[in-house]
């Protein structure tokens, strides 16, 4: 391939502009609303309306300087002959792949993206193209996710095995809540699901974009004895501190494509592991690589080595991109 027209930090050489920048840029385009992709303070944002709408209630309507929304599957000329589209990524709400295209060469930026159903996300689409610059969160092959409705299966095995008890589970705000809500509304599970406060505004903008959760109830406003066999949903931060003592005998729970690490699962003295992923795992990140039919891959965000190694193995170019990351690197597992 010619010299790409995307620089090694995702940056559009002929016109500046970055793609999920961790610093202030003039202008940036954003993927989806996690805080290690959706930064407060670029000067103009270019991204889906929901990750518009997420931006604003994560950060308030000044969160950058000015709001470009393009919905997914139209184009858009950027200056220095760059035409951009944003395309499904499956990973939560609004989460996009961009697609540029300049003097006829293509390059797909992934951001993080995951491929099986999720009603709480746009399904995930294959973009062909020439470069991929693609996440590796679980890029090692011990990462086969489970499927997530016998994950929920368990839990609603443990919440009738303890009808006293109550059942907390910690889920990142932004996505993993309002997809376990999800699934288990699709579960069958009908009765009202309890909320930490800290997940009721985004659960609340979910809504108003159209995404169904039931009968969902602020925690605080329910008695120790009513939340005897009833699920919790709170940040994972909150499941061991003093707020869960309010709970009646709970059940510990975390959903994460990271409990499928059993140490790691016992060392946060997690009682009941769901591992519910948001990101592809080792199989799905190389189907994706195959099927886009490009030739250069550049692997960010995660397991880099051993999925460049497996690129290489392939007869393709590929290489690590060691973009440098901020604190919250672990939003949305
Ligand atoms: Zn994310
Ligand atoms: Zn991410």
């Amino acid at each position: 391939m010619p010299q790409p027209f995307l620089t090694r930090d995702l940056r559009l050489a002929p016109n500046g502009i970055y793609i999920d920048p961790p610093q202030p840029q003039d202008r940036a385009i954003i993927t989806h609303g996690h805080a290690d992709h959706a930064r407060f303070g670029h000067g103009a944002v270019l991204a889906t309306p929901d990750t518009i709408a997420i931006m604003k209630a994560r950060w308030g309507e000044d969160a950058a300087g000015s709001w470009d929304e393009l919905p997914f599957g139209e184009t858009r000329q950027l200056p220095g002959g760059v035409t951009v589209s944003l395309h499904p990524a499956g990973h939560i709400l609004g989460s996009a792949q961009v697609l540029l295209e300049h003097k006829g060469r293509r390059i797909v930026v992934t951001g993080d993206y995951k491929r099986l159903d999720d009603r709480t996300a746009q399904p995930f689409e294959l973009c062909k193209c020439d470069l991929l610059v693609t996440e590796a969160t679980f890029g090692l092959p011990v990462f086969q996710h489970p499927r997530p409705a016998d994950e929920i299966a368990r839990l609603l095995r443990s919440i009738a095995a303890f009808p006293d008890r109550a059942h907390v589970i910690g889920c990142y705000a932004l996505g993993k809540a309002q997809r376990v809500i999800s699934l288990l509304r699709e579960a069958g599970h009908n009765a009202p699901i309890y909320l930490h406060g800290a997940m009721v505004k985004l659960c609340a903008l979910y809504e108003e974009r159209g995404i169904r959760l039931g009968d969902l109830r602020l925690s605080l406003d329910a008695s120790k004895s009513e939340m005897a066999g009833q699920i919790v949903i709170a940040p994972p931060s909150a499941i061991k501190d003093r707020w869960s003592r309010r709970l009646p005998d709970p059940v510990l729970a975390v959903a994460s494509g990271w409990m499928s690490v059993k140490q790691r699962a016992r060392q946060s003295g997690v009682e009941l592991p769901l591992v519910i992923s948001d990101h592809a795992d080792w199989n799905e990140l190389r189907r994706t690589i195959t099927e886009t039919g490009a030739e250069t891959i550049w692997v960010t965000h995660g397991r880099e080595d051993a999925l460049v190694y497996w690129c290489q193995q392939q007869g393709l170019l590929a290489e690590p991109l060691r973009i440098e990351a901020y604190e919250d690197g672990e939003e949305g597992e």
